[in-house]
Protein backbone atom coordinates (compact mmCIF):
# COMPACT_ATOMS: atom_id res chain seq x y z
CA UNK A 1 0.00 0.00 0.00
CA UNK A 2 1.13 3.55 -0.78
CA UNK A 3 1.78 5.06 2.40
CA UNK A 4 0.01 8.38 1.82
CA UNK A 5 -3.50 8.71 3.23
CA UNK A 6 -6.61 10.73 2.00
CA UNK A 7 -7.43 12.49 5.13
CA UNK A 8 -11.21 14.07 5.33
CA UNK A 9 -11.28 16.28 7.44
CA UNK A 10 -9.84 19.23 5.53
CA UNK A 11 -11.95 19.09 2.30
CA UNK A 12 -12.43 21.72 -0.03
CA UNK A 13 -15.22 23.75 0.75
CA UNK A 14 -17.63 26.33 -1.00
CA UNK A 15 -18.03 28.27 2.10
CA UNK A 16 -15.52 28.98 4.04
CA UNK A 17 -16.83 29.78 7.12
CA UNK A 18 -19.42 26.31 6.70
CA UNK A 19 -17.57 23.39 7.34
CA UNK A 20 -20.89 21.51 6.05
CA UNK A 21 -20.14 22.78 2.76
CA UNK A 22 -18.36 20.62 1.30
CA UNK A 23 -17.30 21.13 -2.68
CA UNK A 24 -18.52 18.14 -3.73
CA UNK A 25 -17.01 18.81 -7.37
CA UNK A 26 -13.22 19.36 -6.46
CA UNK A 27 -13.87 16.67 -3.76
CA UNK A 28 -14.96 13.91 -6.39
CA UNK A 29 -12.08 15.25 -8.80
CA UNK A 30 -9.49 14.27 -6.17
CA UNK A 31 -10.29 11.40 -5.24
CA UNK A 32 -10.36 10.07 -8.69
CA UNK A 33 -7.11 11.76 -9.20
CA UNK A 34 -6.00 9.78 -6.06
CA UNK A 35 -7.11 6.46 -7.16
CA UNK A 36 -5.91 6.55 -10.07
CA UNK A 37 -2.51 7.39 -9.45
CA UNK A 38 -2.89 4.42 -7.16
CA UNK A 39 -3.06 5.51 -3.93
CA UNK A 40 -6.25 3.67 -2.22
CA UNK A 41 -6.47 5.06 2.28
CA UNK A 42 -9.33 7.04 2.83
CA UNK A 43 -9.51 8.05 6.68
CA UNK A 44 -13.04 9.94 7.98
CA UNK A 45 -15.04 10.46 11.35
CA UNK A 46 -18.40 10.80 12.30
CA UNK A 47 -17.97 14.28 13.01
CA UNK A 48 -15.84 15.30 10.54
CA UNK A 49 -17.00 18.39 8.36
CA UNK A 50 -20.13 18.17 10.33
CA UNK A 51 -21.16 14.78 9.27
CA UNK A 52 -20.79 15.49 5.72
CA UNK A 53 -17.11 13.83 5.14
CA UNK A 54 -18.74 10.43 5.43
CA UNK A 55 -21.75 10.98 3.25
CA UNK A 56 -19.67 12.33 0.54
CA UNK A 57 -16.97 9.20 0.85
CA UNK A 58 -20.14 7.44 0.01
CA UNK A 59 -21.80 9.58 -2.68
CA UNK A 60 -18.23 9.55 -4.10
CA UNK A 61 -16.19 6.39 -3.41
CA UNK A 62 -18.90 3.58 -2.48
CA UNK A 63 -21.29 4.59 -5.29
CA UNK A 64 -18.63 5.71 -8.14
CA UNK A 65 -15.74 2.64 -7.84
CA UNK A 66 -15.40 -0.97 -7.23
CA UNK A 67 -15.38 -0.82 -3.30
CA UNK A 68 -12.53 -3.40 -3.14
CA UNK A 69 -10.26 -0.71 -5.04
CA UNK A 70 -10.12 1.38 -1.81
CA UNK A 71 -10.27 1.42 1.87
CA UNK A 72 -12.30 3.26 4.09
CA UNK A 73 -11.14 3.99 7.87
CA UNK A 74 -14.06 5.19 9.95
CA UNK A 75 -13.98 6.28 13.78
CA UNK A 76 -16.86 5.77 16.32
CA UNK A 77 -16.49 8.89 19.30
CA UNK A 78 -16.39 7.64 22.25
CA UNK A 79 -17.32 11.22 23.58
CA UNK A 80 -20.96 10.86 22.29
CA UNK A 81 -21.76 7.64 23.71
CA UNK A 82 -24.08 7.62 27.14
CA UNK A 83 -25.27 4.45 27.07
CA UNK A 84 -24.52 0.94 25.66
CA UNK A 85 -27.43 1.38 22.89
CA UNK A 86 -25.12 4.44 21.51
CA UNK A 87 -22.93 1.93 20.07
CA UNK A 88 -24.76 0.43 17.68
CA UNK A 89 -26.90 3.49 16.61
CA UNK A 90 -24.09 5.60 15.59
CA UNK A 91 -22.32 2.48 14.04
CA UNK A 92 -25.35 1.95 12.09
CA UNK A 93 -25.55 5.64 11.68
CA UNK A 94 -22.29 5.67 9.68
CA UNK A 95 -22.80 2.53 8.05
CA UNK A 96 -25.99 4.12 6.41
CA UNK A 97 -24.04 7.55 5.42
CA UNK A 98 -21.23 5.34 3.62
CA UNK A 99 -23.37 3.17 2.35
CA UNK A 100 -21.02 0.48 3.21
CA UNK A 101 -21.36 -3.17 4.01
CA UNK A 102 -18.11 -3.09 5.62
CA UNK A 103 -15.13 -1.11 7.23
CA UNK A 104 -11.65 -1.67 6.04
CA UNK A 105 -10.44 0.01 9.38
CA UNK A 106 -12.63 0.64 12.33
CA UNK A 107 -11.11 3.23 15.20
CA UNK A 108 -12.24 4.03 18.63
CA UNK A 109 -11.59 7.85 18.36
CA UNK A 110 -9.48 10.04 20.37
CA UNK A 111 -8.60 7.86 23.02
CA UNK A 112 -6.80 8.74 25.93
CA UNK A 113 -6.91 6.53 29.24
CA UNK A 114 -10.33 8.05 30.67
CA UNK A 115 -11.92 7.41 27.06
CA UNK A 116 -10.56 3.99 26.82
CA UNK A 117 -12.31 2.85 30.16
CA UNK A 118 -15.56 4.70 29.02
CA UNK A 119 -15.50 2.71 25.92
CA UNK A 120 -14.29 -0.73 27.75
CA UNK A 121 -17.66 0.51 30.54
CA UNK A 122 -20.14 0.66 27.62
CA UNK A 123 -18.96 -2.62 25.82
CA UNK A 124 -17.07 -1.07 22.37
CA UNK A 125 -14.34 -3.76 22.67
CA UNK A 126 -16.79 -6.34 22.93
CA UNK A 127 -19.13 -4.65 20.23
CA UNK A 128 -16.27 -4.14 17.60
CA UNK A 129 -14.84 -7.70 18.15
CA UNK A 130 -18.41 -9.00 17.15
CA UNK A 131 -18.83 -6.96 14.08
CA UNK A 132 -15.01 -8.48 13.20
CA UNK A 133 -16.38 -11.96 13.33
CA UNK A 134 -19.28 -11.52 11.34
CA UNK A 135 -16.86 -9.50 8.49
CA UNK A 136 -18.50 -5.74 8.99
CA UNK A 137 -14.97 -4.49 10.09
CA UNK A 138 -11.78 -6.20 8.94
CA UNK A 139 -9.18 -4.57 11.37
CA UNK A 140 -9.70 -2.72 14.57
CA UNK A 141 -7.97 0.16 15.65
CA UNK A 142 -8.21 3.96 17.17
CA UNK A 143 -6.53 7.59 17.22
CA UNK A 144 -4.72 8.49 20.51
CA UNK A 145 -4.96 11.89 21.99
CA UNK A 146 -3.08 11.58 25.34
CA UNK A 147 0.38 11.01 26.75
CA UNK A 148 3.08 8.38 26.67
CA UNK A 149 2.03 6.95 29.93
CA UNK A 150 -1.55 6.41 29.23
CA UNK A 151 -0.89 5.15 25.83
CA UNK A 152 1.43 2.55 27.38
CA UNK A 153 -1.70 1.68 29.90
CA UNK A 154 -3.83 1.12 27.09
CA UNK A 155 -1.42 -0.97 25.23
CA UNK A 156 -0.65 -2.71 27.90
CA UNK A 157 -4.02 -3.84 28.06
CA UNK A 158 -5.35 -4.17 24.50
CA UNK A 159 -3.40 -4.35 21.16
CA UNK A 160 -5.41 -3.40 18.42
CA UNK A 161 -4.05 -3.65 14.75
CA UNK A 162 -3.37 -0.02 14.19
CA UNK A 163 -2.78 2.96 16.13
CA UNK A 164 -2.99 7.10 15.67
CA UNK A 165 -0.88 9.20 16.81
CA UNK A 166 0.01 12.58 16.05
CA UNK A 167 3.70 12.72 14.73
CA UNK A 168 5.88 15.02 13.26
CA UNK A 169 9.18 16.55 13.65
CA UNK A 170 8.64 19.15 15.86
CA UNK A 171 6.24 17.25 18.27
CA UNK A 172 9.19 14.45 18.04
CA UNK A 173 10.62 16.24 21.17
CA UNK A 174 7.85 18.51 22.11
CA UNK A 175 7.01 17.93 25.43
CA UNK A 176 3.30 18.47 25.00
CA UNK A 177 2.61 15.88 22.36
CA UNK A 178 6.13 13.64 22.96
CA UNK A 179 5.95 11.58 19.53
CA UNK A 180 9.01 9.74 19.83
CA UNK A 181 7.43 8.48 23.11
CA UNK A 182 4.25 7.54 21.33
CA UNK A 183 6.27 6.44 18.59
CA UNK A 184 8.66 4.12 20.97
CA UNK A 185 6.02 2.94 23.19
CA UNK A 186 3.28 1.35 19.80
CA UNK A 187 6.91 -0.25 18.53
CA UNK A 188 7.46 -1.92 21.54
CA UNK A 189 3.87 -3.69 21.46
CA UNK A 190 4.19 -4.02 17.75
CA UNK A 191 1.45 -2.13 16.56
CA UNK A 192 1.67 -0.45 13.04
CA UNK A 193 0.81 3.07 13.06
CA UNK A 194 -1.33 5.92 11.22
CA UNK A 195 0.19 9.05 11.36
CA UNK A 196 -2.14 12.56 11.81
CA UNK A 197 -1.14 15.65 11.77
CA UNK A 198 2.42 15.16 9.67
CA UNK A 199 2.59 19.15 9.04
CA UNK A 200 1.09 20.42 12.42
CA UNK A 201 -2.73 21.13 10.59
CA UNK A 202 -0.42 22.41 7.16
CA UNK A 203 1.53 25.24 9.71
CA UNK A 204 5.06 23.08 9.23
CA UNK A 205 4.64 23.12 5.43
CA UNK A 206 5.62 27.16 5.71
CA UNK A 207 7.58 27.61 8.87
CA UNK A 208 9.85 30.11 9.36
CA UNK A 209 12.02 31.28 6.58
CA UNK A 210 15.42 29.78 9.38
CA UNK A 211 13.62 26.47 9.68
CA UNK A 212 12.90 26.81 5.57
CA UNK A 213 16.35 27.07 4.94
CA UNK A 214 17.52 24.53 7.52
CA UNK A 215 15.33 22.04 5.72
CA UNK A 216 16.75 22.52 2.62
CA UNK A 217 20.35 21.75 3.69
CA UNK A 218 18.80 18.72 5.67
CA UNK A 219 16.83 16.93 2.43
CA UNK A 220 18.02 19.05 -0.80
CA UNK A 221 15.22 19.86 -3.12
CA UNK A 222 12.05 19.28 -1.14
CA UNK A 223 9.53 21.40 -0.29
CA UNK A 224 8.87 21.88 3.39
CA UNK A 225 6.00 19.97 3.18
CA UNK A 226 7.47 17.20 1.58
CA UNK A 227 10.08 17.06 4.04
CA UNK A 228 8.16 16.86 6.28
CA UNK A 229 5.89 14.10 5.42
CA UNK A 230 8.43 12.00 4.73
CA UNK A 231 10.12 12.37 8.24
CA UNK A 232 6.80 10.77 9.22
CA UNK A 233 7.03 7.86 6.69
CA UNK A 234 10.19 7.00 7.19
CA UNK A 235 9.74 6.01 10.88
CA UNK A 236 9.67 2.45 11.67
CA UNK A 237 6.22 0.73 11.99
CA UNK A 238 4.60 3.43 9.91
CA UNK A 239 1.73 2.07 7.64
CA UNK A 240 0.36 5.54 6.70
CA UNK A 241 0.79 8.85 6.95
CA UNK A 242 -2.94 11.43 6.51
CA UNK A 243 -2.69 14.60 4.75
CA UNK A 244 -5.86 16.34 5.31
CA UNK A 245 -5.59 17.77 1.54
CA UNK A 246 -7.99 20.53 0.48
CA UNK A 247 -6.90 21.21 -2.92
CA UNK A 248 -5.84 19.44 -6.17
CA UNK A 249 -2.60 21.66 -5.68
CA UNK A 250 -1.54 19.92 -2.57
CA UNK A 251 -2.31 16.55 -3.83
CA UNK A 252 -0.73 17.07 -6.55
CA UNK A 253 2.54 17.95 -4.62
CA UNK A 254 2.08 14.68 -2.34
CA UNK A 255 1.74 12.09 -4.55
CA UNK A 256 4.37 13.24 -6.78
CA UNK A 257 7.06 12.50 -3.72
CA UNK A 258 4.91 9.82 -2.40
CA UNK A 259 3.98 7.95 -5.04
CA UNK A 260 7.44 5.91 -5.02
CA UNK A 261 8.37 7.02 -1.44
CA UNK A 262 12.36 6.91 -0.35
CA UNK A 263 12.50 6.79 3.26
CA UNK A 264 15.03 9.68 4.51
CA UNK A 265 18.15 8.37 6.43
CA UNK A 266 18.69 8.22 10.15
CA UNK A 267 21.06 11.22 9.93
CA UNK A 268 18.26 13.12 8.00
CA UNK A 269 15.86 12.13 10.31
CA UNK A 270 17.87 12.68 13.45
CA UNK A 271 18.63 16.22 12.31
CA UNK A 272 15.08 17.13 11.10
CA UNK A 273 13.99 16.35 14.84
CA UNK A 274 16.30 18.82 16.44
CA UNK A 275 14.56 21.81 14.48
CA UNK A 276 12.53 21.97 17.44
CA UNK A 277 15.31 23.91 19.12
CA UNK A 278 15.52 26.37 15.95
CA UNK A 279 11.43 26.60 15.30
CA UNK A 280 11.42 27.62 19.25
CA UNK A 281 14.17 29.84 18.92
CA UNK A 282 12.27 31.39 16.04
CA UNK A 283 9.37 32.53 19.23
CA UNK A 284 9.23 35.94 20.46
CA UNK A 285 9.12 35.39 24.10
CA UNK A 286 12.66 33.68 25.38
CA UNK A 287 10.85 32.30 28.11
CA UNK A 288 13.09 29.22 29.46
CA UNK A 289 10.14 27.92 31.73
CA UNK A 290 12.89 28.23 34.64
CA UNK A 291 9.65 28.57 37.24
CA UNK A 292 11.75 30.95 39.23
CA UNK A 293 8.51 33.54 38.96
CA UNK A 294 5.61 31.02 39.55
CA UNK A 295 5.69 30.97 43.37
CA UNK A 296 5.63 34.41 43.85
CA UNK A 297 2.58 35.67 41.62
CA UNK A 298 0.04 36.92 44.03
CA UNK A 299 -2.71 36.20 41.11
CA UNK A 300 -1.29 32.21 40.28
CA UNK A 301 -0.76 32.75 36.98
CA UNK A 302 0.39 30.07 35.16
CA UNK A 303 3.07 32.25 33.76
CA UNK A 304 5.49 29.75 31.78
CA UNK A 305 3.13 27.81 30.32
CA UNK A 306 0.99 30.86 28.94
CA UNK A 307 4.47 32.56 27.31
CA UNK A 308 4.80 28.69 25.77
CA UNK A 309 0.75 29.26 24.06
CA UNK A 310 1.77 32.29 23.14
CA UNK A 311 5.06 31.31 21.44
CA UNK A 312 3.58 28.31 19.81
CA UNK A 313 0.15 30.42 18.09
CA UNK A 314 3.09 32.94 16.79
CA UNK A 315 4.91 30.16 15.20
CA UNK A 316 1.45 28.26 13.88
CA UNK A 317 -0.92 30.68 14.04
CA UNK A 318 -3.84 30.64 16.39
CA UNK A 319 -5.31 26.81 16.75
CA UNK A 320 -8.17 25.71 18.55
CA UNK A 321 -5.35 23.42 20.84
CA UNK A 322 -3.95 26.76 21.78
CA UNK A 323 -7.25 28.34 22.92
CA UNK A 324 -8.63 25.09 24.69
CA UNK A 325 -5.37 24.85 26.52
CA UNK A 326 -5.39 28.05 27.80
CA UNK A 327 -9.00 28.20 29.01
CA UNK A 328 -8.18 24.63 30.52
CA UNK A 329 -5.33 26.23 32.84
CA UNK A 330 -7.05 29.48 33.56
CA UNK A 331 -9.52 27.64 35.51
CA UNK A 332 -7.39 26.96 37.83
CA UNK A 333 -4.73 29.93 37.30
CA UNK A 334 -5.24 33.33 37.23
CA UNK A 335 -6.28 34.46 33.84
CA UNK A 336 -3.39 36.95 31.73
CA UNK A 337 -5.75 39.81 31.81
CA UNK A 338 -5.62 39.30 35.84
CA UNK A 339 -1.76 40.55 36.06
CA UNK A 340 -1.73 43.38 38.68
CA UNK A 341 1.85 44.56 36.95
CA UNK A 342 3.20 44.19 40.41
CA UNK A 343 6.69 43.13 39.11
CA UNK A 344 6.95 40.56 41.73
CA UNK A 345 8.02 38.31 38.47
CA UNK A 346 10.26 40.19 37.10
CA UNK A 347 12.33 40.66 40.00
CA UNK A 348 13.09 37.23 39.72
CA UNK A 349 13.00 36.35 35.88
CA UNK A 350 16.30 34.55 34.79
CA UNK A 351 16.29 36.44 31.74
CA UNK A 352 15.19 39.51 32.70
CA UNK A 353 11.97 39.50 30.59
CA UNK A 354 9.38 42.33 31.17
CA UNK A 355 6.70 39.99 31.97
CA UNK A 356 3.55 42.32 32.90
CA UNK A 357 3.74 43.89 29.59
CA UNK A 358 4.39 40.58 28.17
CA UNK A 359 1.02 39.41 29.85
CA UNK A 360 -0.90 42.28 28.25
CA UNK A 361 0.19 40.86 24.87
CA UNK A 362 -0.99 37.21 25.97
CA UNK A 363 -3.71 38.65 27.25
CA UNK A 364 -4.68 40.00 23.82
CA UNK A 365 -4.49 36.96 22.10
CA UNK A 366 -6.09 34.77 24.76
CA UNK A 367 -8.69 37.18 26.62
CA UNK A 368 -11.40 37.27 24.09
S1 LIG B 1 3.37 41.19 37.44
FE1 LIG B 1 1.58 39.97 36.95
S2 LIG B 1 2.39 37.99 36.44
FE2 LIG B 1 4.00 39.07 37.52
S3 LIG B 1 3.76 38.45 39.67
FE3 LIG B 1 2.61 40.34 39.39
S4 LIG B 1 0.53 39.64 38.89
FE4 LIG B 1 1.88 37.89 38.60
S1 LIG C 1 11.38 33.35 35.54
FE1 LIG C 1 11.32 34.20 33.46
S2 LIG C 1 12.26 32.64 32.21
FE2 LIG C 1 11.75 31.67 34.17
S3 LIG C 1 9.67 30.83 33.84
FE3 LIG C 1 9.41 32.86 34.67
S4 LIG C 1 9.17 34.15 32.85
FE4 LIG C 1 10.06 32.25 32.17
Amino acid sequence: MKKLGFGTMRLPLTDRNDPASVDVKTTAEMFDRYLAEGFTYFDTAYFYHKGRSESVIGDLLVKRHPRESFTITDKLPIDFLHEKSDVQRIYGEQKQRLGTEYFDWYFMHAISRERFDTAKELGVLDFLAKKKEEGEIRRIGFSFHGKPEELEYILSDYVPELVQIQLNYYDWFDSGVESSKLHDIAVKHGVQLSIMEPLRGGALASPPQEVKEALAGIVPGASPAEAGIRFAASMENVMIVLSGMSSMDQLTENMAYMKDFKPLSKEQLDKMAALNTLLDSCTRIKCTACRYCVDGCPMKIAIPEYFELYNKSEIFGMRMAFTGKYKKLSETHGKAKDCLSCGACEQVCTQGLPISSLMAEVSAKFDK
